[in-house]
């Protein structure tokens, strides 16, 4: 873990006001005519050798979120801040097509569907091997060795180095998959849904593993989930997404114990409870989750909230501190009693 020498943990990555909006074309002339709102107006901060947990129901826009960090897709606007070197930071959006090359090295991603993320036509040695051929970091006997070092961190058998996909379990090629992620060397992974295509017996095994490499090669990550268990088992923060938006973040404990935000207490009333003798109603939550793009007025969870009131249709909560480092974007949330999860 990095630390800035009076025990906080320095910034790796500073999002502000990032927004990611797909236009809607209409017509022969393919005039736009609106927008979906993915990411809309997100600020977030992640720190060296933290894992960020990120979750909201499926469309929130939280894989956007993930793939405009890495410029996998462009941001329509804000800036993305990431460290570098100890004493730099460079704005991800303004760097050129070399540049950005470079720097792909130090942040990678590992894909959600372990069947489709790997060529079925290139053995394990290519898949692991290219990034370090394409990046010029080894070659040859060196490139071998390299991918066997990989290969035995993420738990596989070097002696299947000839291997192609197929022959492989979903577990084993999600292990693949990280290997090649880790073969740059990167400081920084996003981790879009790693385990949700895996069976159940194996996605602890997965989380184990991801943990164990997230010291040994000191990682940090985003880690996408719309499972609040998969997140609690992962994340030292977690950020809620809702419509585009974040809607809270906090330490993880903090978060389950005592949410600032009716959304977030709606997604833990849900979860299942290890001790059948506790009582926590589950929040039905009425209604679809709103069109991004046509979000309703002020607050975008007002349709479906059941603490709603007349200012929550009016205007736009803002993103506040409620307690230190526990962010919340609610009229209410220091009023509110709401119920967590223990
Ligand atoms: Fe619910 Fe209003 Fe808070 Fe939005 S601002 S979460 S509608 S109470």
């Amino acid at each position: 873990m990095n630390d800035s020498g009076n025990g906080k943990r320095i910034l790796l990555l500073e999002i502000r006001s990032l927004k990611k909006y797909f236009p809607i074309e209409k017509g022969f002339f393919r005039k736009v005519v609106g927008n979906i709102k993915a990411v809309d107006g997100v600020n977030l901060s992640i720190k060296e050798g933290e894992s960020l947990g990120l979750v909201g129901e499926s469309g929130c826009g939280k894989t956007t979120l993930g793939r405009c960090i890495l410029r996998a897709i462009e941001p329509t606007e804000g800036s993305i801040f990431f460290r570098l070197t100890d004493d730099k930071m460079v704005d991800l959006t303004s760097l050129g097509k070399k540049s950005l090359r470079a720097m792909r090295r130090y942040a990678q991603m590992i894909f959600q569907d372990p069947y489709s993320s790997l060529d079925p036509r290139m053995t394990v040695l290519d898949i692991i091997g290219e990034p370090l051929f394409v990046n010029n970091i080894a070659k040859g006997k060196e490139l071998e060795d390299r991918v066997r070092e990989l290969v035995k961190a993420v738990g596989l058998n070097v002696k299947h180095l000839k291997r192609y996909p197929h022959a492989f379990s979903g577990g084993q090629r999600q292990r693949i998959g990280i290997a090649r992620a880790l073969a740059t060397g990167p400081k920084f992974i996003v981790a879009d849904e790693p385990v949700s295509a895996l069976d159940v017996s194996v996605q602890a095994e997965m989380l184990n593993l991801m943990q164990d490499l997230q010291e040994q090669f000191h990682l940090t990550y985003l880690f996408i989930s719309h499972d609040l268990s998969v997140i609690e088992h992962i994340s030292d923060r977690v950020a809620v997404m809702y419509v585009g938006k974040l809607m809270e973040m906090a330490e993880t404990e903090e978060l389950f114990l005592n949410p600032k935000n009716p959304y977030t207490e709606a997604l833990l009333s849900a979860l299942p409870k290890p001790d059948p003798d506790l009582k926590m109603e589950r929040i039905i939550l009425r209604g679809e989750t709103p069109n991004p793009a046509s979000p309703p007025s002020g607050c975008y969870f007002h349709t479906r909230c059941k603490y709603a009131k007349e200012i929550c249709r009016r205007r736009e909560p803002a993103w506040e501190e409620v307690t230190p480092e526990h962010f919340s974007a609610c009229h209410f949330a220091k009023e509110l009693q709401l119920t967590g999860v223990s």
